[in-house]
């Protein structure tokens, strides 16, 4: 539990709700980029929802 690598300043975790998918970026809305990407390709259903 002690080899977390080390907490960058402004990176952005992001995870899918819908799988295991995980992204780090450094911004938040790279990451709101990302996620829709993901959610795109992955999750179809999920995205014609939102
Ligand atoms: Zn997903």
């Amino acid at each position: 539990m002690c080899n977390r690598p080390p907490r960058r300043r402004s990176a952005v975790t992001g995870r899918c709700d819908h799988c295991d998918w995980t992204a780090i970026t450094s911004s938040y809305s790279q990451m709101v980029k990302f996620y829709q990407d993901h959610i795109r390709a992955n999750h179809p259903r999920v995205w014609l929802r939102v």
